[in-house]
């Protein structure tokens, strides 16, 4: 049971009450994961809502999206790379994107997040502040997901706004009003024919999303094989779990040709029409 909210105006008070109240407190932004029945939130909740992080700023080569900023808001804002839009669109309705904020929404690192595949692919980093020692660090998305850290308010997501590589995710859902089963993104450059740094990342087959790193070093620098093998390597490389929401066989299968699908977009789009 929650027993006290606080409403700090200032991030440094947001980070004292974060440093003074410990495990027993937690930061909300939009509630959608705090609020949900199924989440057991912590007695002391820090709101989010009255800090204030700004805009979207335009900084050299990048946008960085203050991360209290909702998944509507995002979607809603000019210049946003087209990919990033995609993605925030297929969060299911506007009534969650009305509330769920993109901090809020990495803090998660969610298995099948629709968003966190498409940040990874576009190479998006994070500036947050550590609760425990005030100090302020940036990595990339994909290493805080991939990370157990602790005790950070994140502030904002820097988005690159041009890389001249091709960047597309794929998803399925079971309905429109579902979270997708499977979401996948794939970012490709090319010299000459030869195929340059991709990223491959999926999200539904692991805890938190991953990046199918033996599969790109091992397409890095030649030209790009044929879709129907990438098909089936990226199903040898990944191993999800049976539950509710459909079988490892099915998960794996699409895994496999939604990723062949996004890396031939990807590359079909490597002069950056995609983004
Ligand atoms: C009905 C429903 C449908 C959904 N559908 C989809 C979907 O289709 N696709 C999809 O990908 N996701 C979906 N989600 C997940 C949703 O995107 C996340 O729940 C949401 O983005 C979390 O953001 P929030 O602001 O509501 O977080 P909150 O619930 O406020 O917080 C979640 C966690 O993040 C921490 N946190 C929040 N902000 C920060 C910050 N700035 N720094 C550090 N920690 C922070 C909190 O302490 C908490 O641990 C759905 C959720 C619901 C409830």
């Amino acid at each position: 049971m929650i027993r006290a909210f606080f409403q700090p105006t200032e991030i440094e008070e947001a980070l004292r009450l974060g440093r003074e109240l410990g495990d027993s407190a937690a930061f909300l932004a939009g509630g959608t994961e705090l609020n949900a029945g199924y989440a057991s939130p912590p007695p002391n909740l820090i709101s989010l809502a009255r800090l204030d992080l700004g805009g979207i700023e335009k900084r050299a080569g990048l946008l960085a999206v203050p991360a209290t900023h909702t998944i509507q808001r995002i979607l809603d804002a000019p210049g946003i790379p087209p990919v990033l839009a995609k993605a925030c669109r297929n969060i299911v309705n506007r009534n969650v994107r009305n509330m769920a904020t993109i901090g809020g929404h990495i803090a998660c690192r969610k298995s099948c997040s629709d968003i966190i595949p498409a940040l990874v692919a576009l190479q998006a980093s994070m500036e947050m502040t550590l609760v425990a020692t005030g100090e302020e660090k940036s990595c990339p998305v994909m290493e805080f997901v991939e990370s157990a850290l602790p005790g950070a308010l994140i502030r904002r997501v820097l988005v690159p706004d041009e890389s001249g590589r091709g960047v597309a995710i794929e998803s399925y859902t079971r309905s429109g009003n579902d979270m997708s089963i499977i979401t996948v993104a794939a970012s490709i450059g090319f010299q000459e024919d030869k195929v340059e740094r991709p990223i491959l990342v999926v999200g539904g087959v692991a805890k938190s999303a991953v990046r199918l790193e033996d599969l790109e070093s091992s397409i890095d620098g030649g030209p790009l094989p044929p879709l129907e093998e990438i098909e089936e390597r990226v199903k040898e490389s990944v191993s999800p779990i049976s539950d509710l929401r459909g079988s490892a066989e099915l998960k794996r299968h699409l895994a496999g040709v939604l990723m062949a699908r996004a890396l031939g977009r990807a590359a079909k789009a490597k002069e950056g029409g995609e983004r």
